[in-house]
């Protein structure tokens, strides 16, 4: 693993520290909770205004699609300078693709990959201007972690596809003006053989979208439904039923455009501060040993998640295809976020309850917010059991359960 950073590589994270802080600060105020995620912005009208001021800023410098050629409006810039971005933003908890995050990080690259030029030319640069926002439509009642068993139906009809069905945790849905939608057109086919990937205007009749509001208060997903819903045909990316394959591909976009991506740092590093300005079993609970053991080990555990990141940009850099890093890292850092927070809780005792705007509520209801939120980040984006099975089969070797 090479530690080294050119001149150039330097030079480039001074001044996209100095623009991401400035920036920031305008934009976001300067004692603000984690934002890196835009789906969790989704429910709020003033947080969701200054997430669009972020994406647009972003994209004016240059910085919103460093992954995407030039060709298509990107930085076309290289794994390091990607790698420098997402710590520089992850470090001051930062939404890292503005307000597009579906679109910049995979639904584009996917369009790049597999779809026409003139499904290129007509939605790729309006995810960069964030004219049009994106959501992803997987989920439903019943196919999540199975996702293969997925029923929303789709049916020909001259040139249009007629979509019926639901879909659920649809992050975003609320905002999004348009959606990849895996559908099932051929009932009779093997599971993974009958699904389709359609391009569908989340504007369209028959499109009801339903707010879910989590137990943090927010609402960051959406139940949705459709009802007849007509898409044409040339919305169609990749083949008819193969949009099984379709999807791999947007997931190996995910992974070759990131690795781990949680702000779990920032976490810990506020956690510190906070075992500052509170007292643990009658002393200042940064001078007690058991708090100061915790707090080495979680920074311990978040150095090696990011040496387990340069590991994997190593083997990138050396041409070699990412492996089930991607899993690795989801798993490590949603998991030590849970326990980082649950430790707040610990330290915080009966203050932890106390939520944001409540009388006494420590660092503003933060560590309550964060409590509540962690738990939804070890289901998002394949469950954490399902990246076990997914080490214990693919890496580890274990026969299947
Ligand atoms: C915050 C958030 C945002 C999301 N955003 C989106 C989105 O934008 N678009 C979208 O399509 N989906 C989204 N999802 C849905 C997410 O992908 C699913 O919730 C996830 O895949 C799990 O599916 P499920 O909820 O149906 O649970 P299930 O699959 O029913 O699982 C229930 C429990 O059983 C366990 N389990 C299931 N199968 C196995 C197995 N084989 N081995 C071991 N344990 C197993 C699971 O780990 C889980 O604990 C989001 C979810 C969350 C929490």
């Amino acid at each position: 693993m090479d530690f080294s950073y050119t001149p150039e590589q330097d030079a480039f994270r001074a001044r996209l520290r100095e623009w991401l802080e400035r920036n920031a600060t305008e934009v976001f105020g300067s004692n603000r909770e984690a934002l890196s995620s835009s789906a969790t912005l989704a429910g709020d009208d003033d947080r969701w205004r200054r997430v669009m001021e972020w994406h647009r800023r972003l994209y004016k410098a240059g910085y919103l699609a460093l992954h995407w050629p030039k060709e298509w409006g990107g930085a076309g810039a290289g794994l390091v300078e990607q790698s420098i971005y997402q710590d520089e933003a992850l470090r001051l908890g930062l939404p890292l693709y503005g307000a597009n995050q579906l679109a910049i990080d995979r639904i584009g690259p996917t369009l790049m990959f597999v779809g026409n030029d003139e499904q290129r030319r007509r939605y790729l640069p309006k995810m960069l201007t964030g004219e049009e926002i994106w959501c992803q439509g997987y989920s439903e009642p019943n196919a999540g972690s199975d996702l293969a068993s997925l029923q929303t139906r789709a049916v020909i009809d001259g040139d249009d596809f007629i979509i019926n069905g639901q879909k659920v945790w649809t992050s975003m849905a609320q905002r999004a003006d348009w959606q990849v939608l895996l559908v099932r057109i051929d009932p009779n086919a093997p599971r993974h053989k009958g699904i389709s990937y359609l391009l569908v205007d989340m504007h369209s009749p028959g499109i009801t979208v339903r707010p879910l509001v989590q137990m943090t208060g927010e609402a960051g997903f959406n139940e949705v439904f459709y009802d007849n819903v007509r898409v044409p045909r040339k919305n169609l990316v990749g083949e008819l039923n193969q949009g099984w394959k379709v999807s791999l591909a947007t997931l190996m976009y995910e992974r070759v455009s990131g690795g781990t991506r949680h702000p779990v740092e920032r976490a810990i590093n506020e956690l510190i501060e906070l075992a500052t300005k509170v007292n643990f079993d009658g002393v200042p609970a940064s001078q007690h040993p058991y708090v100061r053991q915790k707090l080495a080990q979680f920074a311990i555990e978040s150095r090696c998640l990011r040496l387990s990141r340069y590991r994997s940009l190593t083997a990138q850099l050396k041409g070699k295809m990412p492996g089930a890093e991607g899993s690795f890292g989801k798993l490590f850092a949603t998991d030590l976020n849970l326990r980082v927070a649950m430790f707040a809780d610990e330290l915080l005792g009966a203050y932890a309850s106390l939520a944001r705007g409540s009388l006494g509520a420590v660092d503003d209801g933060r560590w309550a917010h964060r409590m509540l939120g962690a738990r939804a980040l070890t289901i998002a984006a394949g469950s954490n059991e399902i990246q076990h099975n997914i080490i214990g089969e693919r890496v580890l070797k274990l026969p299947k359960g």
